[in-house]
């Protein structure tokens, strides 16, 4: 959506997923503009220039036969032969031999030449009233932008991990890999057209403390290359061309903004207590090793949740249990003795393995995900529950697995864990024989067999990233329905009070790891509804603490109880809204 703002400025409004606000040039992934310039030789240099122009054929090649093998693999060989009619662009014969004589005869550089002949070739193509050349056209142009980016070093992905100097990524989506692997010395901030709040990309973002807006729907065709641009991640906006005038007032939100940071720290040292001396545990959610230091310097009291899904993406091979260890040791040495809750691994949905070619399916969010994929795939989870069993050996460990759905899930994860606990003791391997282990409540029917569950599990944690997908049948993904997205529809809070119920029953603690649980107007929700604890990410940490500290708990339990009683969630919204905002209004002065 654009809107026209101040004289010679425009704004486009999306989703903010991550508080802040940059301003610099925006860079564009994703189009395939590169435009060669043309360049005069010199007699010597032609030989090079076509030898320049054969490499970039023979490495295009070799990157089209790596799509296609990873195409087949997972969707099957027809779906990789559409990939045959790009390869038998780069053994035309009539082409390259037209574009070296181009380069010889007129001393041109290889990318002209070959942009030249290539984009004559499409047009011709194009033209033609036959839907199978026409075709051939679009494969053409897919071709050169590849051996164009070839003959000119550049990269999506090279792009994005050598900026040479800070800017607004602009892309049409970034995946959670990509942004986990973006250079934060120069990413001032993202935004992308598709995306939704909890999507894992958004998750990521806010974890790295990028300011980031998603759902812009078409900005990256709209904007371009060098345009200068403010981002402003706490409401969502892009402007670009911003006036004096509109830097001026950013100035002065990003003035309010440190002078809150100020008090929020001096909230970071305190405990999390609230106005009538109930104590809220609360802890952190994080996505790598090294996070640990963060944790703590945030105030948080250990890890709620620790997504290890990022130990295995990015790289081209599965880490080894040795390996996980090391990486699941240090975050417990670092936070003892507070709890370390180490979820096992969550792939699929939006987070992929490069290097193992899973089949495409067509509903990600609903399929081999999780627990479902782990279960399957034993190989993989005997080395993570190996490697977290042997860190719990520092004793403040705790196993907690994603997507349960049922009671067998339940007892097939545990059976393993005793078959490995086993292993290891008869290998004299050290480990916590009092390790708690938990379930994710984030699927509808665990929710109502809570009382179930609690039988087999130490603790809950309620995922509200997922339970509200998947009970509202909302994709958490997608922008053009994040306004059903909807937290306090009261079916969610129905459920989450199911839980806090059964969990109560059977003495087990309950916490929630969602994305609620750091957003300051539900906070007082949750912990009215019986929550004991909440994880979220370490940059809202000091927020929900300051809140914390300024709320007394009957006004909490008044709103839950309000909240179960109504019919429609903005009317409970605009309730929690209002507390939230009576009782800590300097945490939504950068809001609307
Ligand atoms: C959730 O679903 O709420 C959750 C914490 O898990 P994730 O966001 O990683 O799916
Ligand atoms: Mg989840």
């Amino acid at each position: 959506m654009t809107e026209p703002l101040q004289k010679g400025e425009r704004l486009l409004r999306g989703i903010p997923v991550s508080a802040g606000i940059c301003r610099g040039k925006i860079l564009v992934l994703g189009k395939t503009r590169t435009a060669a310039s043309r360049r005069q030789l010199a007699n010597t240099e032609i030989a090079d220039e076509v030898s320049r122009l054969e490499k970039a054929f023979v490495q295009t090649r070799h990157q089209i036969l790596e799509v296609q093998h990873k195409v087949s693999a997972a969707m099957g060989a027809q779906e990789g032969s559409i990939f045959d009619a790009h390869l038998l662009v780069l053994e035309d014969r009539v082409l390259i031999d037209e574009i070296v004589r181009l380069i010889s005869e007129q001393k041109v550089n290889a990318e002209f030449a070959f942009q030249t002949v290539a984009e004559k070739y499409a047009t011709t193509l194009a033209a033609i009233d036959d839907d199978y050349l026409r075709e051939r056209a679009a494969d053409m142009r897919d071709v050169t932008a590849r051996v164009l980016n070839n003959l000119l070093g550049v990269s999506e992905e090279s792009k994005l991990c050598h900026l040479k100097e800070p800017c607004i990524i602009i892309s049409h989506d970034l995946t959670p890999s990509d942004t986990a692997q973006l250079d934060k010395q120069n990413v001032l901030g993202f935004a992308t057209d598709v995306g939704s709040k909890t999507s894992h990309t958004a998750i990521m973002a806010r974890s790295l403390r990028i300011p980031a807006i998603v759902g812009l729907t078409s900005a990256s065709e709209e904007l371009e290359d060098g345009q200068y641009a403010l981002l402003d991640g706490y409401n969502g906006i892009i402007i670009v061309h911003p006036t004096d005038q509109t830097l001026f007032e950013y100035g002065q939100l990003v003035r309010k903004q440190v002078t809150l940071e100020e008090k929020l720290r001096d909230a970071i040292s305190q405990p999390a207590v609230t106005l009538d001396g109930q104590h809220v545990s609360l802890s952190a959610n994080i996505e790598q090793a090294e996070d640990g230091d963060t944790v703590l310097a945030c105030g948080a009291e250990g890890v709620g949740l620790f997504r290890t899904e990022y130990l295995f993406i990015n790289r081209d091979s599965l880490p080894t249990e040795e390996e996980q260890f090391q990486a699941y040791r240090r975050v417990a040495a670092a936070l003892k003795p507070h709890p370390v809750v180490i979820r096992t691994l969550d792939l699929g949905g939006d987070k992929f393995l490069s290097h193992l070619a899973t089949a495409t399916e067509m509903n990600p969010f609903l399929g081999w995900r999780a627990i479902r994929f782990c279960l399957q795939q034993r190989d993989i989870f005997r080395g993570q529950l190996r490697a977290i069993l042997r860190a719990s050996a520092e004793g403040n460990v705790k196993i907690m697995y994603p997507m349960i759905s049922g009671l067998d899930e339940m007892c097939q994860a545990n059976a393993l864990v005793e078959e490995y606990k086993a292993e290891l003791r008869r290998e004299g391997a050290a480990f916590d024989e009092k390790l708690e282990i938990g379930a994710m409540i984030e699927i509808p029917s665990a929710a109502m067999i809570a009382d179930i569950l609690a039988r087999k599990a130490q603790f809950f944690s309620i995922g509200t990233n997922d339970l509200i997908q998947y009970s509202l049948a909302v994709d958490r993904m997608n922008e053009k329905i994040a306004h059903l997205y909807e937290p306090t529809h009261p079916a969610i809070l129905r459920l989450i009070k199911i839980t806090v119920d059964a969990a109560r029953q059977n003495k087990i603690p309950v916490s929630v790891c969602g994305e609620m649980a750091g957003d300051p107007v539900l906070v007082p929700l949750l912990l009215g509804l019986g929550v004991d604890e909440l994880s979220a990410a370490p940059p809202v940490v000091p927020q929900i603490k300051f809140l914390v500290r300024r709320l007394k708990m009957n006004e909490a339990r008044e709103l839950a109880a309000f909240a179960l009683s109504c019919e429609s969630s903005t009317e409970i919204l605009s309730r929690a809204q209002q507390l939230a905002r009576q009782i800590a209004p300097s945490l939504f002065e950068n809001k609307p």
